[in-house]
């Protein structure tokens, strides 16, 4: 049974191929029964608006039953392990089972032991990886740019504890983009890759911004003196990109004038609310893919 855990449990060709399915997902306006008949479970146990309501959104779509887990009245609050309720979903019987979770490794944990109990699609673990998200991401940037090969792309702000750059500094690199990173030296990860304090010193060498939200709620102690602070240094502001060609995007959720200014969210080079349409069709392509049999 194949899960999606990182973005490397797809091929190049296959992501090709969901692009070609999200492209055909946007011109249809009715749902369709592509996953009649499978039930999925969805289990946040992290707080998120934007995916779970677009898996949701997605497996409806499809024509998919969705059951939703309430996290807060399940027995993980109760102090079931992670093996106790990957044995119990085993026996529920979904289809599949889309997971978030505050640590990294959990989705991965649970595919192990559902064995061929139902297909795990990771909605995001701790600051390691979040697939779908860089999927959307890149398929949003191919519709700006005729040829990936040799874009550059700054990713700013909090990288190390960023499951969403994490996956797209895999996925973007894969497909012949050259990722630079722009952050305080603090929330850099170690890496070989090309890096920048400041967003003004290359802004005029990049062709797309993502810019990320500061990732408060993984940091053990306060890592910047304010947000306001941060802000100073990294919103991305009509001043810093002047008329610059370039596209914005950002995974959600923004925190204004922090991350992106006022003027910038609503300057016609923001793609955010783009990805999120996006993550929609590509979502659907996934579970088709995955769900499909
Ligand atoms: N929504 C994204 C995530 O779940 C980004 C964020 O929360 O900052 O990782």
């Amino acid at each position: 049974m194949r899960h999606f855990i990182t973005t490397d449990d797809l091929s190049d060709s296959e992501v090709v191929e969901v692009f070609s399915r999200a492209k055909e997902f946007l011109k249809r306006e009715e749902s369709g029964d592509e996953l009649q008949g499978k039930s999925v479970m969805t289990l946040f146990f992290e707080n998120s608006t934007r995916t779970k309501s677009s898996f949701e959104m997605a497996l409806n779509r499809l024509g998919a039953k969705v059951m939703h887990l309430d996290i807060s009245k399940s027995s993980t609050s109760k102090g079931e392990t992670l093996l106790d309720t990957a044995y119990n979903l085993k026996s529920i019987g979904a289809d599949a089972f889309i997971i978030r979770h505050s640590d990294a490794g959990v989705p991965l944990t649970l595919a192990r032991n559902l064995g061929e109990n139902g297909v795990v699609i990771n909605a995001g673990d701790g600051s390691f990886a979040h697939p779908t998200q860089a999927m959307l991401d890149l398929f949003t940037i191919s519709q700006n740019f005729s040829d990936l090969k040799g874009k550059r792309v700054a990713i700013v702000g909090d990288i190390r504890n960023s499951r969403v750059a994490n996956s797209n500094i895999n996925l973007l690199q894969r497909f012949g983009l050259k990722v630079i990173l722009v952050a305080p030296p603090h929330f850099l990860p170690p890496t070989k890759l090309e890096t920048a304090t400041f967003l003004k010193d290359i802004v005029d060498e990049v062709d797309i911004i993502m810019s990320l939200r500061t990732q408060v709620e993984r940091h053990s102690r306060e890592s910047y003196a304010s947000l306001e602070d941060y802000a100073k240094d990294y919103c991305i502001t009509s001043e810093l990109i002047g008329k610059r060609d370039i596209i914005l995007l950002h995974p959600g959720p923004v925190n204004r004038n922090i991350d992106i200014s006022d003027e910038m969210m609503s300057d016609p080079r923001a793609k955010i609310l783009k990805q999120v349409e996006n993550g929609v069709v590509v979502r659907m392509a996934i579970l088709e893919k995955f769900l499909r049999k």
